[in-house]
């Protein structure tokens, strides 16, 4: 099969038989539900532009399973041009959505489990590596979106997983039979999974031998007997629900959600298994994962930045602002943090190498080093664009009021600012950067720029891991002519 079009994509979905529920129901049409569709809409975004001549080098590429052209979202990097490439299109889908557009975390995830399942097998003679290399193949030729779900709820942090209170704290093999095993747990802040065709499993943490039940990677159909999907409650997430919705909303068409997934006993088969018991390879999938989206955050989270500064610029314009020194000053500041953002993304992409296995993975200190960074300029960027939008931001009133004919009149004339501008379109600017900023976009930009892909701390670990101190001793005493 071809890459798939924008509608294909969405019939695609809407043809699982998921099994959601929100805000207290059952969503019996995901696809057609108002506060899910704009996520499933930043999805689709990743098929439509594959379609589009210009976005072809970016969003595309050759299968090195199958010679074929895929999606770029289903590629196994296969050198560091892959890695960069990876990058700029994220922040080309930042750029065009103003959301998260989750189609990463499978691509990450393929790309750590690839090489990881490869080194399992040399030790083990298991037969992982195959049985990926086979679900990939399957993935490319279907152009399927897979969400990569690896966080686990963790019960109390100070225990391992086999010494939770409740032992399915962390998901486990619950029973190995002939022909599969059964699985039971749960992964959290999973970014994508209603508007998935697969889910691919990892582990969340090293472990040691006594978790080997814990120590488990696999995929199944995000529809499969067991899997229940209770999603996430958003800042302003029945906005988009109310008749009507457009100004208030902030970004009509594009949004993301989270969801918490219940695996109860889930039947995997052979042949979709990529770990199983091998307790010692989990942290490598782990860092390998984590690596992996830490980069990606140098892309997607600088397009989204893109709009938000463009945004801020609009509001200093329209309230007869943008000639202030301080104004131009703040939009420089922003724009600084976010090409930091960027330029770490890039380097350790450039910085990459090939894994045993073939695939390129990214320089890790500089990939920690730009998720550091993500946990902090994004906060900052935000609260310039604040600044600059004025409190208005926030006590704007609402849209059924500005088209209700007894107070538009009034809305109309006290809150305009330069003259050529509408009112309406000083709302709506308005409006974006609320949802950026404190609106359901938040959860994406904010608070997943401080916690996705790891906390702040996971990051500081890796950087003192990868900092190579001695090293630099090392150079310090030579200039300073210290003899050994
Ligand atoms: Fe992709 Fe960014 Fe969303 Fe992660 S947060 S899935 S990298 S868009
Ligand atoms: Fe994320």
């Amino acid at each position: 099969m071809a890459l798939m079009t924008g509608e294909q994509y969405v019939e695609s979905i809407r043809k699982l038989n998921l099994n959601i529920y929100m805000l207290g129901d059952k969503v019996d049409s995901p696809v057609d539900n108002p506060i899910l569709r704009p996520s499933l809409n930043s999805v689709k975004m990743t098929y439509e532009l594959a379609q589009q001549p210009e976005y072809e080098d970016l969003m595309t590429t050759t299968s090195n399973l199958t010679g074929k052209k895929i999606n770029r979202f289903t590629n196994l990097h296969q050198n560091s041009e892959d890695l960069v490439k990876k990058v700029k299109m994220q922040r080309l889908l930042g750029q065009k959505t103003a959301a998260c557009f989750q189609r990463c975390v499978g691509m990450d995830a393929f790309n750590a489990v690839y090489s990881t399942t490869y080194e399992v097998d040399k030790e083990y003679k298991t037969n992982y590596f195959e049985n990926f290399k086979k679900f990939l193949a399957y993935v490319q030729d279907n152009d399927l979106t897979v969400d990569g779900a690896m966080t686990d709820p963790k019960g109390d942090r100070g225990l391992s997983p086999s010494k939770q209170a409740d032992p399915d704290l962390y998901l486990r093999v619950v029973e190995r039979r002939p022909d599969g095993i059964v699985v039971r747990g749960a992964k959290a802040h999973q970014t994508g999974i209603c508007n998935s065709h697969e889910v691919l499993v990892m582990p969340t943490v090293a472990m040691r031998p006594e978790d080997k039940d814990y120590a488990v990677a696999f995929s199944v159909p995000t529809d499969t007997k067991g899997i229940t999907m209770i999603i996430g409650r958003q800042s302003c997430d029945t906005r988009k629900s109310e008749k009507n919705a457009d100004i208030d909303v902030g970004n009509k068409v594009f949004g993301g959600v989270e969801a918490l997934v219940v695996f109860d006993d889930v039947f995997v088969p052979n042949d979709r298994i990529f770990l199983n018991g091998e307790s010692e390879y989990a942290g490598m999938l782990v860092e390998r994962f984590a690596g992996y989206h830490r980069q990606s955050y140098g892309g997607c989270k600088v397009g989204v930045g893109d709009v938000l500064i463009g945004a801020a610029a609009l509001a200093a314009d329209y309230n007869g602002a943008a000639r202030a020194s301080h104004i131009k000053d703040k939009l420089i500041e922003m724009t600084h943090l976010n090409e930091t953002l960027y330029a770490c993304g890039i380097a350790c992409s450039a910085e990459g190498h090939p894994t045993k296995a073939g695939n390129y993975e990214i320089n890790l200190l500089l990939a920690n080093v730009c998720k550091q960074n993500v946990t902090r300029f994004p906060y900052e960027i935000v609260r310039l664009a604040e600044d600059i939008a004025g409190g208005l931001m926030v006590t704007l009133p609402s849209e059924k009021d500005y088209n209700n004919p007894e107070t538009k009149g009034y809305i109309e004339k006290y809150l305009v600012g330069v003259n050529s501008v509408s009112t309406e379109n000083r709302m709506r600017i308005l409006r974006l950067i609320e949802n950026l900023s404190l609106g359901t976009a938040a959860v994406g930009y904010r608070t997943e720029s401080m916690h996705g892909a790891g906390s702040p701390q996971a990051q500081r670990i890796m950087i003192s891991r990868q900092g190579n101190l001695p090293a630099k001793k090392k150079l310090a005493k030579a200039i300073a002519r210290i003899e050994e």
